[in-house]
């Protein structure tokens, strides 16, 4: 199987400063460690263009892309909690063109393509917070949908953050199933992704919240997804899955408060590779947030160890779930929720 990866020195000036949580070396850090590892070798490194801006206004406003211009030009805030340093203009359309390079290939004779400074799910049409500048999910899937006639779209965002960027994008579009776990919106940002959130009008059931309590570990997270996100797949029948890959679901993330292992990682991945496999074949990984220098790299190498179904991945002690029983009354009210639309 063909597999390819996007790598540009400059993802590494994707750096909101030395006391924000998003650090600017994790891609080459990431580079890296994949490298040492001997796992880097198993795919094809491509460099990235810049996405242009009439890229970029297949999603946004234009208001809104000449405003993070301006802000690019002198340095500011895109929000609280999203400093807009110098250049940040160039180096978030830099990151969307890895997304765009990555899913291009994959009409290319590559099965898996991975952009790892991908996954800016907090990006809606004319604002942003959360460490995003543009929705690079949204900006490939409408690049696809002119370039490759794709009619159907799935997005598996496992970032411990609700996509609420991507959900105000798509939740009037049945064309793309934006399914998202997350930690529950009432114990962390941005506070949306409910389960009762599930599309409007004739898009119903073609968003897919499972907010899960902080303290949820691997076991019951695991369980979740295997009851809700093969099941869909299949029906949906996607013609490309997205998969968002945060790993700020790792226990030891300063963000949040679930506590998935390492391990959790390799699973989750080797089953979105088998969806993959069995449905489209085309699987666009964007590997998302982790803001534990050490745990996340960890915890990326263990995806790229799924994806390849190496079983050389690494593990760490379980940690036991706190609310077992919430998952679980969550899980069955999301297909409760979900059962006039999929067999659940
Ligand atoms: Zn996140």
């Amino acid at each position: 199987m063909k597999r390819a990866i996007v790598y540009h020195e400059d993802f590494n000036k994707y750096d909101l400063g030395t006391d924000h949580p998003l650090i600017g070396d994790k891609p080459k850090n990431t580079m890296s460690f994949l490298k040492e590892k001997s796992v880097l070798s198993e795919f094809q490194v491509f460099t990235p263009k810049k996405a242009t801006e009439a890229d970029l206004l297949k999603v946004h406003d234009p208001s809104y892309v000449e405003h993070v211009k301006k802000l690019s030009l002198t340095g500011g805030w895109l929000s609280e909690d999203t400093p807009a340093p110098k250049g940040i203009f160039e180096v978030a359309s830099l990151a969307t063109g890895g997304s765009m390079c990555a899913g291009e290939k994959l009409f290319e004779g590559y099965e898996v393509a991975v952009n790892p400074l991908g996954g800016f799910h907090h990006a809606s049409k004319g604002h942003s917070s959360g460490f995003c500048f543009f929705n690079d999910i949204a900006v490939t899937i409408e690049y696809l949908r002119e370039k490759q006639k794709l009619k159907r779209f799935m997005i598996i965002d496992l970032d411990v953050h609700h996509g609420n960027g991507t959900q105000d994008i798509y939740i009037d579009d049945k064309t793309v199933l934006n399914l998202s776990f997350h930690q529950d919106g009432r114990t962390l940002y941005p506070g949306t992704g409910r389960v009762e959130t599930i599309g409007r009008e004739d898009a119903a059931g073609y968003t897919v919240n499972l907010p899960f309590p902080p303290g949820t570990g691997g076991a019951s997270y695991v369980k979740a997804f295997e009851e809700i996100v093969p099941p869909i797949t299949r029906q949906f029948k996607p013609d490309i899955i997205l998969y968002q890959s945060g790993v700020d679901t790792h226990h030891a993330d300063p963000l949040a408060d679930m506590n998935l292992t390492y391990q959790t990682y390799y699973h989750l991945a080797k089953s979105v590779a088998g969806l993959s496999q069995e449905t489209c074949r085309k699987l666009l990984v964007l590997l998302g947030g982790g803001y534990n220098s050490v745990a996340c790299i960890k915890s990326y190498y263990n995806i790229f160890c799924g994806l390849l179904g190496n079983n050389d991945f690494l593990e760490e002690e379980e940690i036991p779930d706190t609310d077992q029983e919430e998952v679980y009354n969550t899980v069955q009210k999301l297909k409760q929720n979900l059962s006039d639309y999929w067999n659940l």
